[in-house]
């Protein structure tokens, strides 16, 4: 049975969107309730390091059933800045990362473009494992797993966040509105300085959109100077 999953999930990563891999999963894992988590709290712990191990096994919402590494986060502890994006994808859910695959590229190279690496600032994401088909969050998974990257940022305690695309800007911010009457408009989360711009991946379907992203970023660059 596991292989033939295998299959299907490496048929599914190839493009082909109708493929059911949930159909022949073999036994479902137990899906706890926040209040039932198993191990000690992850939001007491005192650093992200701490807090990443107690989520290793995270059980709280049903993406566990599918996942294969629950993605906490990368970077630098002591970022000046965040970025925030959606959830993992099957590349970030095979290694573990954010932001490994061909958005993460991109990522990077506007990192690069205002002298940023990725050791220099901080990745994480609204949900930690990959849903199916990298549907969107569904809002009791976001639910479940929001507290995480609060804690997150709360513990890096970064000068600016970046918002990437609309769900994380849903999310974070609570807005439902259309990306385009938000981005590249300074807002805040819990007082801290909030750019919301585009994600990397829709700047792959839309290249044209880089030029607003490219000037989002000089933003944030001017911002960091200050
Ligand atoms: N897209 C995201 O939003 N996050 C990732 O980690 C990868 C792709």
């Amino acid at each position: 049975m596991t292989g033939d999953r295998d299959l299907l999930l490496y048929l599914r990563d190839l493009g082909f969107r109708d493929v059911d891999v949930t159909a022949r999963r073999p036994a479902a894992v137990p899906v706890e309730t926040p209040g039932s988590a198993a191990g000690p709290d992850p939001l007491s712990a005192d650093d992200l390091a701490g807090m990443g191990e107690r989520l290793a096994d995270c059980r709280r919402c049903r993406l566990c059933q599918g996942r294969t590494h629950v993605v906490f986060g990368v970077g630098s502890p002591r970022a000046r800045v965040v970025f925030v994006g959606e959830a993992p994808g099957a590349d970030e859910d095979r290694l573990g990362e954010p932001f490994v695959g061909r958005a993460g590229q991109l990522l990077n190279e506007m990192l690069r473009a205002i002298r940023l690496r990725r050791e220099d600032v901080y990745i994480a994401n609204v949900l930690k494992c990959r849903p199916p088909g990298n549907r969107d969050p569904q809002d009791d998974e976001a639910a479940a797993c929001l507290p995480f990257l609060r804690r997150q940022i709360e513990l890096i305690a970064p000068r600016v966040i970046v918002t990437l695309g609309r769900v994380a800007a849903r999310h974070l911010l609570g807005t439902t509105a259309p990306i385009s009457a938000y981005r590249g408009r300074w807002t805040a989360w819990q007082g801290t300085p909030v750019l919301p711009t585009f994600h990397p991946a829709y700047l792959l379907r839309s290249p044209a959109a880089k030029a607003q992203a490219w000037a989002d970023l000089k933003e944030v660059a001017r911002r960091l100077a200050e």
